[in-house]
């Protein structure tokens, strides 16, 4: 056989294993879209029939993914030459997910999908009423669902969290983010205290107040436009917790909230807007394809935070664009300078709520989640104790303590939905940030074009060097491609120390 009739047959092995994932993909989108209708405009008595079809089509889903046919087909893949890297890649994330799938047995994968697509509601409902024994039982079944997957999964002596923690980043088992936690609470704790103790006076007053919905709609509308989010692939809607799902990179969808305090929508959709380039960035060749997404949980956090902290708190970036939020809001912000803007968005205080907490302190929240997270999966922690140990965690590092659990530890949908092993990568993300943020002012004046309103600059060496990939590599492996360097927590405590001693005069 010479080399083209090889290549042709090559062709033909992947070109027989591309329907059978694109029926794949189609139940997966299905999927993803009922998740996405749920938060955003389903009506609440749907939810119990809703989640017996996302039952049903995950299920199917199983079917094809463990089937005999696929499992033949990729073993064949396997052993070509010839294939592109995207095309290697689709392979391999198909064969991780054939692994995954093909240990659960079907029924217990519908009832546990079942009941996290039941969960959502229960824990939304203990929410509202602060009442965490509504929802303990529910956690408890999830854990337990989770367990028994991670031990089906375990590869020999592997410990459950660190099955879980291998979903979402790739490279980061308990022993890097022991290291990588440790790092923060020891410089990051006691930084805290300092900052707090400062005799600098934040006024942040003007914040909160009279900031009508459909003004700050517009306002979050502009930003995301401004920012480089593509309103042709894109839409904007609204829910409870913002966030970002993606079917594809021609369908990337944002949600964000608005709230009396205005900087809280307008960085949730930077943050979320951050999310959606990325995937908007991804090469066409990997569209509607298990490698189509960004490369990790953490890499993905890294672009938001990218967007929201580096490219959104910074004074440079409202140079062009402040005039627009003081006509939009006369009465609220006319009189405040940008200047004052910029500081009291930057103001450290520290709180209880994750998702309104300031750059300094976020990690800190991530760090109580990630040690209860391992304090469940491998020393079975009662879940009855959660509340009062939550309480103390954040006392502890954040000097705060919660009242009632709605304030603590129900504050999150991630535990609802089953997702143990994901917190670290929300505080593994801004790090990661903080290192492309050092080797970007090396070769750039990151400031300058801020200032000058040109962030498509600043996204094309985003989109060069980690949106295109997708899920070709890992996020370790694009750091080291773009930075020259291994992961490197160092740049995110000097960033972090290095803002807030200027911002509050520590030193
Ligand atoms: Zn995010």
């Amino acid at each position: 056989m010479d080399q083209e009739q090889r290549e042709e047959r090559n062709k033909e092995t992947y070109g027989m294993l591309k329907p059978c994932l694109e029926r794949a993909m189609a139940l997966q989108t299905a999927l993803i879209l009922f998740e996405w209708d749920n938060e955003t405009l389903a009506p609440e008595e749907a939810g119990k029939y809703t989640a017996r079809v996302q039952g049903a089509l995950s299920e199917a889903y199983q079917e094809i993914m463990t089937g005999e046919k696929i499992k033949r087909l990729l073993e064949q893949c396997r052993k070509e030459t010839g294939l592109s890297e995207a095309e290697r890649a689709i392979i391999r994330e198909a064969q991780e997910e054939y692994d995954r799938l093909v240990r659960i047995p079907p029924k217990e994968y519908r009832a546990y999908q079942e009941l996290v697509a039941e969960s959502a509601r229960v824990w939304a409902k203990a929410k509202e009423q602060q009442d965490f024994a509504a929802f303990a039982p529910v956690l408890k079944e999830i854990i337990f669902y989770q367990k028994r997957f991670a031990g089906y999964r375990a590869k020999d002596g592997q410990k459950l969290y660190d099955v879980m923690l291998d979903d979402y980043e790739k490279g980061f088992s308990m022993k890097k983010l022991d290291e990588f936690f440790g790092l923060l609470k020891e410089e990051l704790v006691p930084f805290l205290k300092k900052v707090t103790q400062s005799r600098t006076e934040i006024r942040d007053d003007f914040l909160t107040g009279d900031y009508p919905e459909e003004k700050q709609r517009e306002l979050a509308e502009f930003l995301a436009e401004y920012v480089g989010f593509d309103f042709k692939r894109g839409v904007l809607a609204q829910s409870a917790h913002p966030f970002t799902t993606n079917l594809h990179n021609h369908d990337v969808r944002l949600t964000t909230h608005y709230k009396k305090r205005v900087d809280s929508s307008l960085f949730s959709v930077i943050h979320e807007a951050g999310h959606g380039i990325y995937e908007l960035g991804v090469a066409d060749e990997l569209t509607q394809t298990l490698a189509g997404q960004g490369a990790s949980m953490g890499m993905h956090e890294s672009q938001s935070r990218f967007f929201e902290n580096m490219i959104g708190r910074n004074e440079a970036f409202w140079e062009p664009i402040y005039k627009k939020l003081q006509e939009l809001f006369p009465k609220e912000l006319g009189k405040v300078s940008r200047e004052e803007f910029v500081r009291a968005v930057n103001k450290v205080q520290p709180g209880l709520i994750r998702t309104e907490a300031d750059e300094l302190t976020y990690s800190l929240h991530v760090l109580v989640r990630y040690e209860l997270e391992k304090m469940l999966i491998e020393e079975n922690l009662n879940v009855e104790k959660l509340p009062e140990l939550w309480a103390d965690k954040y006392e502890e590092y954040l000097g705060v303590r919660p009242q009632n659990p709605a304030e603590g530890v129900l504050q999150d949908i991630h535990w609802a939905q089953g997702s143990f092993g994901y917190f670290p990568s929300y505080a593994l993300g801004s790090a990661f940030a903080a290192q492309m943020l050092q080797f970007m002012k090396k070769s750039m004046d990151f400031e300058e074009l801020l200032r000058k309103g040109e962030i498509e600059v600043i996204r094309h060496v985003l989109k060069r060097h980690i949106h295109r990939f997708g899920k070709m590599r890992d996020s370790r492996q694009l750091l080291r491609d773009m930075t020259g360097e291994d992961f490197e927590p160092r740049y995110y405590v000097e960033y972090l120390k290095e803002k807030y001693s200027r911002l509050y005069q520590t030193e």
